[in-house]
């Protein structure tokens, strides 16, 4: 019983473990894992987006290279003398294609070139028409700028001493301006204001000789701002907001871009980068030689090249949009790849070409896009995704493989760690079956030796005086050494059937004679305790070649259990007789005991097996008996096998190999 609890105790221990040191983590690690691949769309489609993002760089790169070389281009063909500018203007057009309607500005603005005569051409009406104010600086135009330049200290500031809800005039207000979370739109963001920087050392390089010009924004502190910018919602919430008070106009962008943003109604496109002021001809050329200046018509935009000559009057042109776009393009790169569609929209939303086929395509709604240059406001490099379904089968795809990874894996660690807990607990359970055995083979030992030494002083104090009687406890004492023998031999056997096979001493042995021996040797005492003991042998004589000892040990052990777990029926039954072929000899030995459960059969073999009855765990026993009995028997190169018994009881069978006699 207290063996059942221990047992229990132990599983229950062994159990709790698995849970702990398995299943929690395993079940741990597989939502952990769940998490992150369901997650996987969202990666893969913002992966995607950083790839094309990068792309976009390149390409906004590319443009604005394309728009320096068109002001260089026009600053070095523009003529330098004056004195007839119809052919001056002439050549300058045969020189550039750039050019499409030249003018001329005296350094008052007064228009000195195109003149509103019957001989003007129809391009040179138009822009007296659509510049004239503008040019003679009587009307302001919008000017662009990017935002977190003309902000730049203002933001700078907030990174350098950030104090919360400071109101102080004429600076921006501080209120929450806590580090938002990176949304993918002010990311979006931070890359178009990039963009801007870029454009704003364009115009720089193209007012290449500027006198006062401001001084050039430091790098470091300009990346600050923009990383507050981008980071912090409110701060640039507020920026837009001061900008508006200052009378400069936030410009809505011409596209959508799906990422970051889902915005449905296209008229509720995002903010650009860009905020607008308006400001005459003469500040925008103020401190400066040369530029651009891009200028709406309506809907069209239109660059107006100008260049002060030496003489203070300032030469320009309208820039001829065909010409422009046909520069720009040509540095472009090739527009379809297999994953995506690359394209550079104008102010208008339409891409500078349309490649033939794809008129499907809805282009204000791109996958990712960019803000190119305050020079071009309005214009977007823009990708789109080849195939749109494309993200959520490569995210499936992925899913797919790392599901099936997280499975091998959850299955290693359940199988490993079942393979761990149940060596350990086999190793527990030979721990616990070694200590019992221990205690089981002092007990077995006793009981012999009570009786050889009760028997002993018997006849020592010479108590009894029948000499037939002293015969029979001098046959006792030598069964039940014989029986100290057999268990001392167990024990001993046990320790060296680990380390290889005992010496055995074969020589060619009588089974029956061997057999007869053993069983008159216990009848002595087994008849005394209520047993009926049978013997058959067969009439001639059966040899076998092995150790006595040790097959006398192997059948004493049969012979004992026999006696052990018997009940009620005390019937034992010794047989010896040859095999049909006559090549094996077996000895039997037969009781009407307990039995052997089916599921038990073949365990009773292995070592410290015990059956969990009642009379066993009643009886005093090592579950070594038969262990040794089967391992001898081998060694003879026979087997041993166990068999219920019709009727109630059981029969161990061993067979042996027969051989010659002496
Ligand atoms: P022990 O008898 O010392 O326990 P054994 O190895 O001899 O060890 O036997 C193993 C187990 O097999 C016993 O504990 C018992 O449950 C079962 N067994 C062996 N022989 C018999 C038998 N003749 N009848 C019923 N059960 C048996």
């Amino acid at each position: 019983m207290i063996d059942k609890a221990m047992r229990a105790k132990l599983s229950t221990r062994l159990k709790v473990l698995f849970i702990g040191a398995v299943i929690l983590p395993a079940a741990f690690l597989s939502v952990l894992a769940a998490r992150a691949i369901n997650r996987e769309e969202a990666y893969v489609e913002k992966q995607t987006a950083q790839t094309l993002s990068a792309e976009l760089v390149h390409v906004v790169g590319l443009v604005n290279a394309g728009l320096e070389a068109v002001g260089e281009e026009l600053g070095r063909t523009v003529p330098a003398v004056w004195s007839d500018p119809a052919d001056s203007f002439r050549q300058w057009k045969g020189a550039s294609p750039l050019v499409r309607t030249p003018f001329l500005v005296s350094p008052k603005f007064e228009i000195l070139w195109p003149k509103l005569s019957a001989s003007a051409s129809e391009d040179e009406i138009f822009f007296l028409n659509a510049n004239r104010e503008f040019v003679s600086n009587v009307k302001e135009i919008p000017v662009y700028q990017n935002i977190v330049l003309a902000y730049r200290d203002e933001i700078a500031a907030q990174t350098a001493a950030p104090v919360r809800d400071r109101t102080a005039p004429g600076s921006i207000s501080l209120g929450g301006a806590g580090l938002g979370t990176v949304k993918a739109e002010a990311e979006a963001m931070e890359k178009d204001a990039s963009s801007g920087m870029e454009a704003a050392k364009v115009s720089r390089k193209i007012d290449a000789a500027a006198k006062p010009s401001p001084a050039p924004p430091d790098y470091v502190q300009t990346q600050q701002a923009l990383k507050t910018f981008v980071e912090n919602e409110s701060l640039r919430q507020q920026v837009y907001q001061e900008a508006q008070l200052r009378g400069q106009d936030p410009v809505r962008r011409t596209v959508s871009p799906s990422i970051g943003q889902a915005r449905e109604d296209a008229a509720d496109r995002p903010e650009s980068i860009y905020i607008s002021e308006p400001k005459k001809f003469e500040a925008i050329i103020a401190g400066r030689d040369s530029g651009l200046i891009p200028r709406f018509l309506g809907e069209d935009l239109r660059l107006l090249f100008w260049k002060k000559e030496s003489d203070g009057r300032i030469a320009g042109c309208v820039v001829d949009p065909e010409a422009l776009k046909s520069r720009l393009l040509s540095r472009l790169p090739e527009a379809y790849s297999p994953s995506r569609v690359l394209a550079v929209l104008d102010e208008n939303g339409r891409p500078l070409t349309a490649p033939a086929g794809d008129s499907s395509r809805d282009w204000r709604r791109p996958f990712v896009s960019r803000e190119i240059s305050e020079l071009l406001p309005r214009w977007e490099a823009a990708s789109y995704l080849a195939d749109p379904g494309l993200i959520r089968s490569r995210a499936h795809v992925t899913a797919v493989i790392l599901w099936a990874l997280v499975l091998t894996l959850l299955i290693s660690i359940l199988a490993g760690g079942s393979l761990v807990l149940k060596t350990v607990g086999s190793e527990m359970d030979l721990a616990r079956k070694k200590t019992t055995f221990v205690t089981n083979v002092s007990h077995e030992l006793k009981t012999p030796l009570t009786s050889i030494r009760m028997f002993a002083e018997m006849l020592k104090d010479g108590r009894q005086p029948d000499p037939a009687r002293q015969g029979q406890y001098l046959d006792l004492m030598v069964s039940e050494t014989d029986r100290l023998t057999r268990l001392i031999n167990n024990v001993l056997d046990f320790s060296r059937l680990d380390k290889g096979r005992r010496p055995y001493v074969l020589k060619p042995l009588e089974a029956g004679r061997l057999v007869t021996e053993i069983v008159e040797g216990q009848r002595v005492r087994l008849e005394p305790n209520g047993f009926i003991l049978g013997l058959r042998t067969p009439a001639g004589p059966v040899f076998v070649r092995g150790d006595e000892e040790a097959l006398k040990q192997a059948v004493l052990n049969l012979l004992s259990n026999a006696e052990k777990y018997s009940e009620g029926r005390k019937e034992i039954e010794v047989e010896v007789d040859l095999a049909a072929d006559e090549r094996s000899a077996f000895v039997r030995v037969l009781d009407r005991g307990i039995g052997i459960a089916p599921a038990h059969a073949k365990k009773v073999f292995q070592e410290f097996f015990r059956a969990d009855d009642s009379l066993t765990s009643r009886t005093k026993g090592t579950g070594l008996g038969l262990p040794i009995a089967r391992r001898i028997v081998r060694d003879h190169g026979g087997e041993i096998a166990y068999a219920p018994r019709e009727g109630g009881g059981s029969v161990f069978t061993i067979r042996l190999p027969r051989s010659e006699g002496p």
